[in-house]
């Protein structure tokens, strides 16, 4: 079957738990703005999340769509397993290596509700380097030591990668892939959005900065220490909840479709 028209697709609002509901309007409205932020590759590359109820499912991107025509109803709903319970009547399934790595992440780690996979420029360019992600500016201290690195060994999209990728991230919620790009796990799908806002800017920060062919001001390893507790987790507020409404209004402004 070859779609040339705009995409039809039947909204399941009414067949899903609210729960579900309401994790497919995140997970759909940030694709849109993963997009709208330029951090998309195409049709490549997955942001999921678990499904609250059912966390042995999650939802994911059907292979096909640009995620700026994403929505709520569009999204496949799959076991860890890999069985798809749900597919929209399109002639787009499951991606592969995006099942690979985000059952690996749901399969590893229970705490995990979310999880986003970007092939941006600077996502790659600092996945290339040997020194990794620098402590070089303020955004980039709160990621300093909490940070797994993955070594590259080509698409992933044998199931045995599951195990080196759990084994790689262990309890760390952001990832370098080597060579590839970068990853960030979170409570909720806002969490791991902003999660990698602040990641991919502090890759292009880096980058900035390392091109300008004059000596680099590392901030002290105290200052660099006091500046990342300042990012812990534990002690400051979730980071995403008091993003994401505002980013919803922004959405809407444009085209409210992903709601359907
Ligand atoms: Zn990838």
């Amino acid at each position: 079957m070859t779609q040339f028209g705009p995409l039809e697709i039947a909204p399941i609002q009414a067949s899903v738990s609210d729960a579900e509901w309401k994790a497919r309007l995140d997970l759909a409205a940030a694709y849109r703005l993963c997009d709208g932020y330029g951090m998309s590759d195409m049709i490549y590359t997955h942001i999921s999340a678990r499904v609250p109820d059912a966390p042995d499912q999650f939802l994911i991107n059907p292979n096909g769509m640009l995620f700026g025509e994403i929505t709520a109803s569009s999204l496949l709903k799959v076991t860890i397993e890999g069985e798809v319970l749900y597919k929209p009547e399109l002639p787009y399934g499951l991606h592969k290596a995006g099942f690979t790595i985000h059952s690996a992440l749901y399969r590893a780690r229970p705490d995990a509700m979310a999880a986003m996979h970007t092939h941006t420029i600077a996502g790659m360019a600092v996945s290339a380097l040997k020194c990794g992600l620098l402590p070089l500016t303020q955004t980039a201290t709160r990621f300093y030591g909490r940070v797994a690195y993955h070594d590259f060994r080509g698409p992933e999209r044998d199931p045995s990668e599951r195990d080196l990728l759990a084994r790689s991230i262990g309890e760390k919620n952001y990832c370098i892939l080597k060579n590839h790009g970068l990853l960030t796990l979170g409570e909720s799908v806002p969490e791991a959005f902003i999660a990698m806002w602040g990641m991919e800017r502090a890759c292009q920060a880096q980058l900035a900065a390392m091109a300008c062919n004059t000596e680099l001001e590392m901030p002290s390893p105290e200052v660099v220490a006091r500046s990342c507790a300042a990012y812990d987790l534990t002690q400051s507020r979730r980071y995403g909840l008091l993003e994401w409404p505002g980013l919803l209004r922004k959405l809407d402004q444009v085209d409210s479709s992903w709601r359907q």
